[in-house]
């Protein structure tokens, strides 16, 4: 299962820096978003995003509380439009 963000993210790129296969997207270089998604595709459950996270945005995608179960389909949504 992949790793999810959902709403507290405030987009500081930690979890970027760390990722080993660098599924988390945008870029630092790209246009301005308001939180970072992963991709579930490539995402490997490593947790090490969820360790740097200052705001603990990232959680597994089968442990997501109630009220952001919806990120799931964000993040995968975000890199369907990105595959396009
Ligand atoms: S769990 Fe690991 S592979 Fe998945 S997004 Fe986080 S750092 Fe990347
Ligand atoms: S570390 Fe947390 S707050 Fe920072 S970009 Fe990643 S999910 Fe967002």
């Amino acid at each position: 299962m992949a790793y999810v963000i959902a709403a507290p993210c405030v987009a500081d790129f930690s979890c970027a820096a760390v990722c080993p296969v660098d599924c988390i997207k945008p870029a630092p270089d790209a246009h301005h978003l308001e939180q970072l998604f992963i991709d579930p595709d490539r995402c490997i459950s490593c947790r090490a995003c969820v360790d740097v996270c200052p705001v603990e945005a990232i959680y597994d995608e089968d442990a997501l509380p109630g009220k952001w179960q919806h990120y799931a389909a964000i993040n995968r949504e975000y890199f369907a439009e990105v595959k396009l």
